[in-house]
This record gives structure tokens, sequence and C-alpha cells, in this order.
């Protein structure tokens, strides 16, 4: 992917471009930000402008022998590194000396991609330290990093450090839509928010297929004109289907929350989500009908106290009737 294609960070990729274009890069860069906010796209945007051997344009072009390999994955200078299980381990960090003790095979740089280079730990760190202390000639060592776990400080004053914020919600959200073009804009608009206005990270929320029962909890706490047994059973039956999940009942707790805190903000304040395009309004308005302040503020509570409950290991099945029969009255 092009940087034309890349959206956002425009920062970063007027200087990554700026120092590509004057020849003036250093030979490492850490890029660090939130998981999924695009730092992985902006390192192959970089990779693929160094193997454009069509010298003297501002994108790849596309069709050389460089940007061909690369483009099908089988570029054999991009290396790039993952960790294997946990963590990244000492032995790919060695075997990676072995392959660097070569010259690039097709004569320009070769690109080290080091993804996720936090989970290093001490002993894979300090080896490849030695790697940045006395980079091997036309290597580019390119790390990423989430904010998440701090990096080896010494590694850190070895690399230029570019900083990633999370992107705007309605950028985030036309990434995620472009991905998924399955998604209507207002499922993608939530992830982008429950995201953080992170899209690989909203990408991959919608990988574990959240949404629909999300929409179906919606629908159910919404229903009219049901007698209180046909209530509970609602209630005991959506419980069932949330406890069921294998993983994602954390994500279903902060959508349920993101919709009660909307359904809040909108009643507190009338028509003040109908400027507001980050707003999930379609389904606040009829929540705010039918509560008050008071009971919405009371599901946000209970939303919040499941979250704890599941954080602590309680019974999922029962966190989840609890908190199902304390929304749907
Ligand atoms: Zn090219």
């Amino acid at each position: 992917m092009p940087f034309s294609q890349v959206h956002g960070h425009l920062r970063a990729v007027q200087l990554l471009q700026r120092l590509l274009t004057n020849g003036r890069l250093a030979h490492a860069y850490l890029f660090s930000g939130p998981e999924g906010v695009g730092k992985a796209t902006v390192a192959r945007a970089m990779a693929a402008h160094l193997f454009c051997t069509d010298a003297g344009s501002l994108e790849p072009c596309g069709v050389c022998p460089g940007c061909l390999q690369f483009a099908s994955g089988n570029h054999p200078d991009f290396l790039s590194i993952q960790p294997e299980g946990v963590s990244i381990k000492i032995d790919q960090i060695r075997a990676l000396k072995k392959q660097l003790a070569f010259s690039p095979f097709a004569g320009g740089m070769r690109v080290v991609l080091i993804d996720q280079a936090q989970t290093m730990r001490r002993e894979a760190g300090n080896s490849l330290l030695k790697l940045l202390e006395e980079p091997p000639p036309d290597n580019l060592f390119l790390l990423i990093a989430s904010e998440a776990e701090p990096m080896l400080p010494t590694i850190l004053s070895r690399c230029q450090v570019i900083a990633f914020a999370p992107l705007a919600y309605e950028l985030a959200a036309e990434i995620i839509a472009d991905h998924s073009p399955q998604l209507n804009d207002q499922e993608a608009l939530m992830l982008a928010k429950l995201s953080g206005g992170c899209p690989g990270k909203a990408l991959a929320m919608e990988a574990a297929q959240v949404l629909p029962l999300h929409e179906q909890i919606i629908a159910g706490l919404l229903e009219e004109g049901r007698s209180r047994a046909k209530i509970v059973e609602e209630a005991l039956f959506l419980a069932r289907e949330m406890a069921a999940l294998n993983s994602g009942l954390d994500l279903v707790f902060d959508l349920l929350r993101l919709f009660f805190k909307d359904a809040l903000l909108d009643a507190l304040q009338p028509d003040s989500l109908d400027n507001n395009p980050a707003a999930v309004v379609k389904e606040s308005l009829p929540a705010r009908e039918r509560w008050n302040l008071s009971q919405l503020s009371d599901k946000m509570r209970a939303i919040d106290a499941a979250a704890k409950a599941l954080a602590r290991n309680c019974n999922r099945g029962l966190v989840c009737e609890v908190l199902m029969l304390q929304l749907i009255k």
C-alpha cells in the first residue's frame, strides 16, 4: 500500500516521505502507538517506497520488479519478525543477525520490520541492541510497538521514535467500512468508537462477531408490550447467549455501556447527538423515551459492576443473568 492510500497520520507520513525523498533516513525507527491504529500500514508504505526501482517518483510505480515482488509478499529484502507465541525470542534475533551478514539481494535497501517489539524480553532486546548499535549498511529497522508495555530504554535510545495517535472516529469508521463492506455506517461508526479510533482493533472485534449479539440484545431490551413473565424469559435467554460467547464478552459489555452512555447523553441534552456525527443515535432515542435519567445511570452502573465481576472470574452465566435482569427492567 503506497503512502497515498494511508488514511490519517498526516504528520508522520509527511515526515517520512520527506526523509525518504531527500535520502536522510535514520537507520532505525520505532513506531509507537495504540494497537491497530495503522503503524504497520505506514511501515509497509515506507518499504514499498524503498523497494520501487523506478527512482524519481514520489509513489511506488507498482509495475517494476521491486514493486511486484513486494506486493506478492516475496521481496527477498523484506524481513518481518513477529512474536512466536507471546514474545519475540532471542533465537529469532540470532537468525536475523545471520541474514543481515549478507548484503541486500536486490542491491538497494533491506527493510527489517519487527512487529510487537515491546514483547521482546531483556535477552532478545539486548541481542537486537547490538545490531542497532552497529547496524550493517543498507538496512532500515522499523520497530512497531504498542504503548501497552514499555520498551527497553536502551533500544529506545537507538531509534527515532514516531508517535501514532488514534484516528478521528469518522475516519476510522471509513477505514473499517472499506475493509468490511457488510457493515452499515452505524455499525462501522460504533466499532470505530469502541476501538478508540484504532481501525485494526475494530476489525479484530468485527472478526469476534459480537455486533450481531449486541443488536439482538438491544432489540430484546427495547421490545414493548410483553408480559412480566415474557420479559424475564427474554432476559434469561439473552444472558445465556452472552455467557455462551467463547471470547468477546467484555466487548459486549463495552458496547452496552456505549449504548446507554449515548442514551444518557441524549436524555441530558436532547438534540445534542443530532449534531454529533460520532453518536450512535438511532437506538438511543427509543432508549431515552423508555427510561428516565436515573434509570439510565443505574443501568450504566450495572454494566460496570458486571464488567468488574467478570474480571474477578465470577460465574459468567450468573453475571450475565444479573446484568440482563437489571437492564431489561
Ligand atoms: Zn516500482
